[in-house]
């Protein structure tokens, strides 16, 4: 068997078992390993480095919109729970507890928290007292646990990465459009950076956010035809203030509840670009947030080997004085046939390649990973023809993942074509829906496909619902769910 041949066969191909290439890539390309503890990872350099850049941005998004980052504690008193009963009910079964510490019974056992509105609530009843106080625009950036039962890497762990935006306003109205300014935050920012595809739209009342009003989300289709929940904002009403007391005195010297928001992206979104960018070779990874945005591999005989690292090194201060996140892999005991796999299988945007002729020519090749085009551009416009295509590379993969979206989605009109459908295909299925539980439940229960979400902007809307026939309240967007 050639080199190239074994090296493709240690990761499964996507068509054959796409849960099996998605274990195969991110350990080949060590993002992550296993932990010791059950449902845990490790994020290896490579894979906490993507979060670092998406925190980064999106850090960057949140501030421009008026928020500041806070921190509140890991432990939640039991009794917090209580307060709200939707809360609680959603929540209890995934709760660790804390019942001892320093070799005594805690008085109140603690909760590792699942996320933050309780001890976020409490504070802001602290802090909030008149209309002056408010709003109130905090975000946290932490770590949060849900004891789940079934896990897979970034997409769904016991522990877990994210940031939690809660936000506190006097009016429901300013609370409302907070919530729709921080979904449509996370809508560009994974479309402009992370090159993902999303569908805007609000939850139906069963997959809300326990505690909310209303909930909203970005919905992205995996390249096994899935759905990845990639972010959701809630705007939560007065819930949380009546079961926190969180009150202010309004313009008329009258007692209100404040309205409160909360909103959020996790490390899903990793697992989220993986599934939609990568294919049988390995990972691809979107220039914007990949570690390695340029590998640069020198080739060519011995003889001319130093010459040839030597204008490598010249070429790599350059791209890296330009801010251009760029590797140079100068080892002599692998082939460039291996680089070139190697690279290619930890998904790195370009690399570059330069031999002798090159030199003798002024030029070096750019080879993309998501196309495998190949440009031979002069080494003296090197810095404006990488910033060029790394741009291109993300429009390519933002097409790309679009059109395949558009490949795979599918509008009907009964359950049973439903039905009929997803034995056949993959996908996204549109349908219209009247708005109760109950056909809802039923669509559920013999497609396995849940509703995403409602989106804002549909294709085409349906008139009747799938499941009853009545008259569509709703054009929903169903789908088999990470
Ligand atoms: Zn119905």
């Amino acid at each position: 068997m050639s080199k190239e041949k074994q090296f493709v066969t240690e990761i499964t191909p996507q068509g054959e078992d796409f849960s099996r290439w998605y274990i195969d890539v991110i350990k080949k390309a060590e993002l992550m390993d296993y932990s010791p503890v059950r449902g845990c990872i490790v994020f290896r350099p490579d894979g906490y480095e993507i979060w670092e850049h998406i925190k980064e941005e999106l850090d960057r998004r949140f501030k421009e919109t008026g928020h500041r980052n806070a921190y509140f504690p890991l432990f939640i008193p039991e009794s917090f729970f209580q307060k709200e009963k939707e809360h609680v009910e959603g929540f209890n079964p995934e709760l660790p507890w804390v019942t001892e510490a320093g070799g005594e019974l805690l008085e109140e056992r603690l909760a590792i928290r699942p996320t933050s509105e309780t001890m976020i609530g409490h504070m802001y009843s602290k802090w909030i007292h008149s209309y002056r106080d408010l709003p109130v625009l905090i975000n946290q950036w932490a770590n949060v646990v849900r004891w789940e039962k079934r896990t897979l890497p970034f997409l769904r762990t016991s522990e877990f990465l994210w940031q939690e935006g809660h936000t506190a306003h006097e009016t429901e109205s300013e609370a409302r459009e907070e919530t729709m300014r921080m979904l449509e935050t996370y809508r560009s920012f994974v479309e402009d950076y992370l090159a993902i595809p999303v569908i805007s739209g609000e939850k139906t009342p069963s997959e809300r956010f326990a505690g909310a009003v209303d909930t909203y989300s970005i919905e992205a289709m995996m390249k096994d035809g899935r759905a990845v929940q990639a972010g959701t904002s809630h705007y939560l009403g007065n819930k949380f203030a009546v079961a926190f007391d969180i009150k202010f005195l309004d313009r008329d010297n009258q007692q209100q509840f404040a309205h409160t928001t909360s909103w959020g992206v996790s490390t899903r979104l990793i697992g989220s670009l993986i599934m939609v960018h990568g294919d049988d070779r390995g990972l691809v990874l979107p220039p914007k947030v990949a570690p390695t945005q340029v590998i640069m591999i020198p080739i060519g005989p011995p003889k001319t080997r130093d010459a040839v690292i030597a204008r490598v090194d010249e070429l790599y201060c350059q791209l890296k004085g330009a801010g251009v996140r760029v590797r140079v892999d100068d080892r002599s005991d692998m082939s460039p046939g291996w680089k070139f796999n190697e690279y290619e299988m930890r998904g790195v945007p370009i690399r570059l390649e330069l031999g002798p002729r090159d030199m003798d020519n002024g030029v070096c090749v750019l080879v993309s990973r998501v196309s495998g085009e190949k440009r031979i551009v002069a080494q003296a416009d090197l810095v404006s023809e990488i910033s060029r295509m790394l741009e291109e590379v993300h429009h390519e993969m933002y097409e790309k993942a679009k059109s395949f979206r558009a490949d795979n989605t599918h509008a009907v009109d009964t359950l049973d074509e439903m039905k009929a459908l997803l034995e056949q295909k993959r996908g996204f299925v549109t349908a219209g829906w009247c708005g109760s539980a109950a056909c809802e439940k039923q669509v559920k229960e013999e497609t396995g496909a849940t509703s995403r979400n409602i989106p804002f902007d549909p294709a085409e809307r349906k008139a009747n619902c799938l499941c009853c026939g009545e008259k569509a309240e709703h054009t929903v967007v169903f789908a088999r769910a990470y």
